[in-house]
């Protein structure tokens, strides 16, 4: 199948990567084109515009940043919709808006072609090892039929949420829910240190015990080796709790853990946001 990926950042490289061991023709485009050398040495076709994508595709998919970036590769004056035909299909795997999703699904219909949300969450690790969670939303069948043969590559639990919007809606959740973990693997390892434990015991216990969460294995080494690679960089989870806590204001529900923890990574410095993963959270207790 003739597939196009955009975004081949941290995710996006090694996603598609699967999509290309799996034998299917690919074509990458990424804003900054040098990101796109690996997979293309690997056997992947360059494409050199976004809004050529509809034409060399039977499926288009992006992994790209911010919901501003999901837009313009949408709904942009050089973006995919100005191409798309009836019958194409459209997914979006970053992280993004609902409503966002819901619109592009709208827009896309209106040619008769398919746009659907899908998700993932699962890290860095997730994506290379093709292990990753994947929440999808918009039209049914096309997803059993054409969209989930082809993440099935990309991920091992794979569920379908409803409606255009509905795999961003279960995404923020997620995010909601690493949100407190993060605060809680830094918090331990603050006291613990303070206390004077051995800190490479004490991850071994507590991780293999009920204080363990996917946050204390996948961050907690990174932590101790004062490893701050991205991973998931802080500012795409800054902007994980900023959607998250713009839905809660429209329901005008509170959730006080949720806010707490967007303070508290919104207040470490420019550089770290910038540049770190989420393990940077250290930082702010000095650890
Ligand atoms: P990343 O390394 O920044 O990758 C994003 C890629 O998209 C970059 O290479 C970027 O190009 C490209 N891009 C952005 N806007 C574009 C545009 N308008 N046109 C073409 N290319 C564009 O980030 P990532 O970690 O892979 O994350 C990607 C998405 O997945 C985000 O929404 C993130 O929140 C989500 N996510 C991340 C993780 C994780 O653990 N990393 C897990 C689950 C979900 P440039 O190189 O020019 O910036």
């Amino acid at each position: 199948m003739k597939i196009v990926w955009i975004g081949t950042g941290v995710m996006g490289e090694s996603m598609a990567g699967h999509l290309l061991d799996a034998g299917h023709e690919l074509f990458v485009y990424n804003r900054t084109q040098s990101k796109t050398a690996a997979l293309v040495k690997r056997g992947a076709n360059l494409l050199e515009k976004i809004e050529d994508a509809p034409l060399k595709a039977d499926i288009v998919f992006s992994m790209v940043g911010y919901p501003k970036d999901v837009e313009e590769v949408y709904l942009g004056e050089h973006g995919l919709l100005k191409n798309a035909k009836k019958g194409q299909i459209f997914v979006d795997m970053s992280t993004s808006s609902p409503t966002l999703a819901e619109k592009i699904s709208a827009e896309f219909a209106k040619i008769g072609a398919f746009a659907l949300d899908l998700p993932v969450t699962g890290g860095d690790i997730g994506a290379k090892n093709g292990t990753l969670s994947i929440m999808a939303g918009g039209d049914k069948d096309i997803f059993e039929k054409n969209v989930l043969p082809l993440v099935q590559h990309l991920g091992k639990n794979i569920t379908y949420f409803g409606k255009a919007g509905k795999g961003q809606y279960t995404k923020l959740a997620n995010q909601i829910a690493i949100a407190t973990t993060m605060i809680s693997v830094a918090e331990s390892f603050k006291f613990a240190k303070s206390v004077g434990l051995n800190m490479d015991d004490f991850f071994k216990t507590v991780s293999t015990g009920s204080g363990g969460s996917f946050s204390m294995t996948s961050y907690g080494p990174r932590i101790l080796k004062g490893d701050f690679k991205p991973g998931f960089f802080v500012h795409h989870f800054i902007k994980d709790m900023r959607l998250a806590l713009e839905e809660c204001e429209k329901m005008n529900i509170k959730l006080p853990g949720l806010e707490l923890v967007y303070k508290l990574y919104t207040s470490l410095e420019e550089e770290v946001k910038n540049t770190n993963g989420t393990q940077a959270i250290s930082k702010y207790y000095n650890l």
